[in-house]
């Protein structure tokens, strides 16, 4: 009688790049700095209100800088806005204001739409 096949169980976290639990990327590469980034500002509107909102999108950042970012931005701006999913959206358009802030923190900027 064969011995059962072997299950091999294996645990732990998928990696968030090449999705293998044992990473086969190189050397994790640092953060992009500011400069290495594009922030992307979009004006949406939400619903038949036409509340408008400006969204900053295209920003490689953790979850924390994120959160910490969008508390920034919000109090620049003064305005309520909140973070979801790797876009910070604030309320009212805030594009242009937004625009030079970035460019303050060393982004650099690509404005959407019109
Ligand atoms: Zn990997």
């Amino acid at each position: 009688m064969r011995p059962g096949k072997l299950v091999y169980q294996e645990f732990g976290e998928r990696c968030p790049s090449c999705g293998l639990i044992h990473c086969t990327c190189s050397p994790p590469a640092p953060p992009p700095t500011p400069a290495q980034q594009t922030a992307r500002l979009l004006l949406e509107r939400k619903g038949r209100g036409g509340k408008t909102v400006t969204l900053i999108q295209g920003l490689v950042h953790t979850e924390n800088e994120f959160k910490t970012l969008t508390q920034k931005v919000k109090q620049h701006c003064g305005s309520g806005g909140a973070y979801k999913e790797g876009t910070i959206e604030i309320q009212g358009d805030h594009r242009d204001r937004l625009a030079i802030y970035l460019q303050s923190l060393g982004y650099r900027i690509r404005k959407v739409g019109g």
